[in-house]
């Protein structure tokens, strides 16, 4: 077979090649009508498949929490109680015995009935919760059709799991034979996404019924770092494949053992390295990486389904298993950032995005800056204002946090900015004084300042010197005004960037969990003198391409390091 590329968006990082193992059940549904006689039968048949889902679920869930992970049991547990529900083992009765339809049927019908009434209620919890729903309702159908309840078979060596949508149990059981997983539909912040970050799955998700159409066995390669998946690859593509997943190995064994060091360069700057999260699962993986904290906890990935703006209780139940694990750390958490591709529903619509949206609803605000307060209080708790564009924006914030610090009691955190549109950097002198910290967004930055999508495949060039002379141009005001600047974008990461804003003497680099381990690493390696003078020549560059050749001997320093 010849070669495919899928382009879908990036749920877990990583590449992985395997075999496809096709997982689905729904299209094999018989729709027949059942004759009277065979309807108790088929009835008990649904009622089997229901609670052995949930016997199963249960005891996976027990073996979640006895290994610790009780975020993932939590999950599971939505399955059990629906798949034991009186009402809908009622509503599958009457499906069966009434309406004559086939077990499978009766639970995908009412199940799906059961979820779509979930997604309605408008609230990104119970939407949540549908999805689980959604994952019962395909384990009992393949119970139902008298197969494995599982996502797991016999294995067949490595394989990359193809669906039209997961659900967390599936991502959960799999054998240690998956490498990968690539999904039709599935969001980057559904339950399955966050389960496979927190197991190192690469995934890719939104693929269309394209990725339906591979063959069981056909080799794969899942690339979420270029938001790909490849069916029928080459030869030569998949030495290359195999021989960077054998790097990539060694390189997490050995930056694992590293992890205590200290982040210090060769010569002696100190460079803190925190983590970027959104989930409780990724603030555990990031610590045990050796994160000194969180420097970016995206506050509105929770809510991209809302109906409304959040509460303070919906806040308060988001943040509190994220930040019970950060006592004592940095916890750098900030406000909802909705507008352009994180628009929930109720904000269809609305122009604007980050702080200006925010700025526009006081009372959203102000429950969102009671929730942190109150679930960050036992944390070196800052808050980070997105898309900040003037200092009076940040003025507005602190006006509001201050009045709800007085009232709890308690002191008023480090407000900090964003620089992610060009407006804050060139603004920088003016709005350094008005805050603690700056937070440089690159994948905004620099799609802002060269006029390019970030979702690009590929990523957007944030070596651009017109974007490094942004990055430049905050460091010195934030320096001469006395605060501390992170770098919090995609490229903390990126091998080719890392050391110029290293060069760039900026203090914090904030990155994705499975990075963190690895960028520890990188700032051991790297000589923060000749950083420094590689990254002054790259401000003069003309173009990304010259500063790519003037960097490319620290990025290779950095490959040594692993
Ligand atoms: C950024 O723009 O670089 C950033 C970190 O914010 P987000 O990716 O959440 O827009
Ligand atoms: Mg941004």
């Amino acid at each position: 077979m010849t070669e495919r590329v899928l382009a879908g968006v990036p749920a877990s990082p990583g590449t992985a090649l395997g075999g496809v193992r096709l997982l689905d059940a729904a299209g094999e549904i018989d729709r027949t009508v059942l004759d009277e006689s065979d309807r108790p039968a088929a009835a008990a048949r649904a009622h089997e498949a229901l609670a052995q889902s949930a016997r199963e679920l249960e005891e996976l869930a027990g073996k979640l929490r006895a290994e610790g992970r009780t975020d993932e049991a939590d999950i599971l547990d939505a399955g059990t109680m629906m798949a034991e529900d009186p009402v809908l083992l009622e509503a599958v009765d009457r499906a069966v015995l009434v309406r004559g339809l086939s077990a499978a049927s009766a639970i995908l019908d009412e199940v799906e009935l059961a979820a779509t009434q979930l997604d309605a209620l408008g609230s990104p919890e119970l939407a949540a919760r549908a999805a689980d729903v959604r994952s019962l309702a395909r384990r009992a159908l393949r119970l139902a059709s008298g197969r494995d309840g599982s996502a797991r078979r016999k294995s067949t060596g490595e394989t990359i799991l193809v669906a039209a949508d997961l659900g967390p149990a599936d991502v959960i059981e799999l054998d240690g034979d998956v490498r990968g997983i690539a999904l039709a539909v599935g969001g980057v912040t559904g339950h399955a996404a966050i389960v496979a970050r927190g197991l190192g799955l690469p995934m890719v998700v939104g693929l269309g019924d394209g990725i339906l159409t591979l063959t069981e066995g056909e080799p794969v390669i899942v690339d979420a770092d270029r938001s790909v998946v490849i069916a029928s690859p080459d030869g030569e593509r998949v030495d290359a494949v195999r021989k960077a997943i054998a790097l990539a190995r060694d390189a997490r064994t050995r930056a694992m053992a590293a992890r205590s060091l200290p982040t210090v360069t060769r010569d002696g700057r100190s460079v803190r390295v925190l983590a970027n999260a959104a989930t409780p699962t990724e603030v555990r993986a990031a610590l045990e990486a050796g994160a000194e904290g969180v420097g970016l906890l995206r506050t509105e990935l929770a809510f991209l389904e809302a109906t409304h703006w959040p509460t303070a209780t919906e806040h308060r139940r988001t943040l509190e298993p994220m930040l019970t694990q950060l006592k004592g750390l940095t916890a750098t958490v900030r406000l909802l950032d909705f507008g352009a591709d994180k628009t929930p529903p109720f904000l269809k619509g609305v122009h604007g995005r980050g702080v200006e949206l925010l700025l526009e609803e006081t009372e959203a605000l102000e429950a969102q800056l009671g929730a942190i307060l109150e679930t960050g209080e036992e944390t070196e708790l800052r808050i980070l204002i997105p898309m900040v564009t003037e200092p009076g924006q940040v003025r507005a914030v602190r006006a509001a946090i201050e009045p709800i610090a007085a009232r709890r009691g308690s002191r008023v955190p480090l407000v900090a900015a964003m620089v992610e549109v060009p407006a804050a950097a060139v603004m920088a002198d003016r709005l350094a004084p008005e805050v603690g910290m700056f937070s440089i967004g690159t994948n905004d930055l620099t799609s802002f300042q060269l006029g390019i999508d970030r979702a690009r495949p590929g990523g957007s060039p944030a070596h651009h010197p017109a974007v490094l002379r942004l990055i430049a141009a905050t460091v010195e005001a934030a320096h001469a005004a006395g605060i501390p600047v992170e770098v919090c974008g995609e490229a903390a990461s990126n091998p080719l960037v890392m050391p110029l804003l290293v060069g760039l003497a900026v203090d914090e680099l904030s990155v994705g969990a499975a990075a963190v381990a690895k960028v520890r690493g990188w700032v051991r390696a790297l000589d923060f003198v000749e950083a420094t003078t590689i990254a002054r020549r790259s401000l003069d560059a003309e173009s990304a391409a010259e500063v790519e050749l003037l960097a490319r001997p620290l990025c290779s320093l950095l490959d040594d390091a692993g």
